[in-house]
């Protein structure tokens, strides 16, 4: 096994990060063995598609994957179908579900999260669905035909974008929330009451603050039954509600869990040997050094070249901004930084009711910005705000929120 060991890496998760680390660990040099293992049918490919352009069929599952099949066979990497079903850091190695026993010199855990189900009675009937992979997305496609009526639980990102896809597919949507309003404390009041009039504009019913009890099959789809004696018929419920981190695998072998398997600035675990990435990962913020834990595709994407440099024996440190999007219609909503670390906020209007925040710490430094609006405006204005955030940026509210200071002037 030793002899083995020394000259393979292992990747467990064959997902965005996991391919993207594999990609990584060639780029950097290695010409040894690289194994990469992910309980998926498919070579690793982009998420974000799925609740957008996939779903309306305006992008196919190639045009999402990480890798062309040729990319695939000049990275010669080992890719196996299976899931790992325990780690070894004693001797260097895990083994699979299909029995095989892999070693490894360094070992990336990037097995990313499950979708959290509905645990109310009823949530388990077929026709309530979940949205992490191609499957899913394939099987939540084929339902929304034009006049189907889709039931979305949960007013976060993925929901809502489930919702802007079905509204362009012709579909009759609601949407239930249980908070009193959308996308929960990851951004702000202002957004989510833009965002709320937007999908009302839309078309879709929005019910916030509503408790589903149970769901029921009726002649021609499902009934759910709120908290408040509502009652609403649907064809598909789709449940948007969430991932819980997959930490069991990590916890078995004895590395240090918290709300995701605990790394350094340099991803590396508390067992020697084993580094971790992406959703699964727990790690230390660039700005502030409080443990965080993203579910971001630029996550997954930024890690995983990290991670890969370090189990090669590096020590790159992962310097990278949070930041992520979200696709509703034709707005977009970004976020970049940590706005939780601001003291004020300044708010800086853009057309069409849109707006970026910016996030000032007791110094004025900018520590954040959140973004809302027509897409390529807020692209523009986000791409600016996060640099003046990666800068260290200090600027006043007053400059901030006025349309003539120019953000680029900012940054000299
Ligand atoms: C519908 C959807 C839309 C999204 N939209 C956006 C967006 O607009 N913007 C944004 O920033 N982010 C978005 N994201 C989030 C982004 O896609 C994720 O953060 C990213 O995919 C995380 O990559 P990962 O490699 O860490 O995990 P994953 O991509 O989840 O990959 C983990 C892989 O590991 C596999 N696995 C799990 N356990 C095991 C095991 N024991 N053995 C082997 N394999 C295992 C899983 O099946 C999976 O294939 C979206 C996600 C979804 C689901």
């Amino acid at each position: 096994m030793q002899t083995l060991a020394k000259q393979s890496m292992v990747i467990v998760g064959a997902g965005h990060c996991g391919g993207r680390a594999a990609q990584a660990l060639r780029s950097a040099g290695w010409a040894g063995v690289i194994h990469l293992v992910g309980d998926e049918p498919h070579a690793p490919y982009e998420r974000p598609p799925l609740s957008k352009d996939l779903l309306t069929g305006d992008k196919t599952p190639t045009a999402c994957a990480l890798h062309s099949d040729e990319d695939w066979a000049n990275l010669q990497v080992r890719r196996h179908v299976a899931q790992v079903t325990s780690i070894h850091p004693a001797d260097h190695s895990v083994t699979l579900s299909n029995g095989e026993v892999l070693g490894y010199q360094s070992l990336l855990l990037a097995h990313g999260g499950k979708v959290r189900t509905l645990t109310i009675p009823g949530g388990d009937l077929p026709e309530v669905l979940t949205l992490r992979n191609l499957g899913d997305a394939a099987a939540l496609a084929q339902r929304l035909q034009p006049g189907k009526r889709l039931l979305v639980v949960g007013g976060g990102f993925i929901g809502l974008e489930v919702a802007a896809s079905a509204r362009k597919l012709g579909c009759e949507v609601t949407v239930v929330e249980g908070a009193p309003r959308l996308m929960g404390r990851a951004v702000p009041e202002p957004v989510a009451e833009r965002a709320l009039a937007l999908h009302r504009a839309q078309g879709v019913r929005v019910l916030l603050g509503a408790s589903p009890q149970s769901i029921e099959r009726t002649a021609d789809g499902v009934r759910m039954l709120l908290a408040d004696g509502t009652q609403l018929d649907a064809d598909t419920v789709l449940a948007g509600i969430g991932i819980e981190p997959h930490l069991g695998l990590a916890q078995a072998a004895g590395l240090a869990v918290g709300r995701g398997i605990q790394v350094d600035a340099q991803l590396r675990t508390s067992v020697p040997g084993i580094f971790a990435a992406g959703d699964v990962a727990e790690f230390p913020s660039a700005l502030s050094s409080q443990l965080i834990r993203q579910e971001t595709w630029h996550n997954a994407e930024t890690q995983a070249g990290i991670a890969a440099q370090n189990m090669l024996g590096g020590n790159a440190t992962y310097t990278s901004l949070p930041w992520f999007w979200s696709d509703q219609y034709h707005y977009q909503l970004q976020v970049v930084g940590e706005p939780a670390l601001a003291v004020t906020s300044a708010t800086r209007a853009l057309e069409d009711d849109g707006l970026v925040i910016f996030y000032l710490d007791a110094s004025q430094r900018i520590v954040g910005a959140c973004g809302w609006g027509e897409a390529s405006r807020v692209a523009k204005e986000l791409k600016l705000a996060r640099t003046l955030v990666e800068k260290g940026v200090s600027a006043s509210a007053e400059a901030l929120a006025d349309p003539a200071t120019k953000l680029k002037a900012l940054l000299k």
